[in-house]
């Protein structure tokens, strides 16, 4: 699954790591990948830079096979690739590369990735419709997309959605939108009610119905390199993520029933 929206601090991270950390904590299998050069996952589950010799750019561009990009983190079942700034150059590096867009697709689907048995894995996505974004688009199942509790938060939207029916036509018939969340959501806050209004009544049944609250836990916690739900476990935060892995955990099911 992609978490992406081409909008900067909506909160893509956060949902990448604690979604993660929350799926984890069920028991499921999760790998997180991270796919921004600013490598704000990898820092913010504890991978120093000096542990990031192999990063997603080897993985995508170099030859690094499975077993040298991915890396255990300190959180049970969680596993990631870590990103470097390296990762900036793709974009330039790849224009006369005629498979650019299916690099994370075709590293992903290589046989040795089936030993793992992950369940879940998460594209931590740029904030960019770049070809970095691109290629999660192509190589996911569903696209999870953090929509922030703020005014223009539905402005970027149309353009994430143009980008996803051309994946869709082009490279990916299938990719799937897991559903929207909305993050930084604040009760007391009128506008953060009128988002949510206006994100059900334009979005439907594509919005999760758990929100993500504004939460100084979630904040605070990359800064000690875990994810809230180890940092501070019954924080509100922690217990929205978890419910939301549930509930994207059930609408799995559904899904796959509905497939087979
Ligand atoms: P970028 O586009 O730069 O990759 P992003 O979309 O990944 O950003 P985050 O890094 O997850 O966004 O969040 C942006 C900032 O907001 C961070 O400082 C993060 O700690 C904070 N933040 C995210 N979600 C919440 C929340 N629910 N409550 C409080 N702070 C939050
Ligand atoms: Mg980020």
């Amino acid at each position: 699954m992609a978490v992406a929206n081409q909008k900067g601090g909506v909160g893509k991270t956060t949902t990448t790591i604690n979604l993660g950390a929350a799926l984890a904590e069920q028991g499921q299998k999760v790998l997180l990948i991270d796919l921004d050069p600013q490598g704000n996952a990898s820092t913010g589950l504890g991978i120093a830079l000096d542990r990031r010799d192999v990063t997603t750019y080897d993985f995508l561009i170099g030859d690094a096979s499975p077993a040298e990009a991915v890396q255990r983190t300190d959180v049970p079942n969680l596993s990631i690739i870590p990103a470097t700034t390296d990762l900036s150059s793709a974009d330039i590096e790849l224009i006369s590369n005629e498979k650019r867009s299916f690099l994370l697709h075709d590293a992903l689907r290589q046989l040795p990735m089936d030993a793992y048995g992950f369940d879940y894995i998460l594209i931590d996505c740029p904030p960019s419709l770049n070809i970095l974004t691109v290629n999660a688009m192509v190589a996911a199942h569903a696209m999870i997309v953090p929509l922030q509790s703020e005014f223009f938060a539905l402005e970027g939207l149309s353009q994430l959605m143009l980008t996803i029916r051309e994946v869709r036509q082009t490279a990916n018939k299938s990719l799937r939108i897991a559903g929207v969340v909305l993050t930084m959501y604040d009760r007391r806050n009128n506008l953060s009610q009128q988002v949510e209004a206006d994100a059900r009544e334009n979005l439907g049944g594509l919005v999760f119905t758990t929100v993500i609250p504004r939460n100084v836990r979630l904040s605070e916690a990359p800064s000690y390199a875990m994810p809230a739900l180890t940092y501070d476990s019954q924080s509100a935060g922690s217990q929205a993520y978890r419910k939301l892995a549930l509930e994207l955990m059930a609408k799995d099911k559904i899904s796959m029933r509905k497939v087979s």
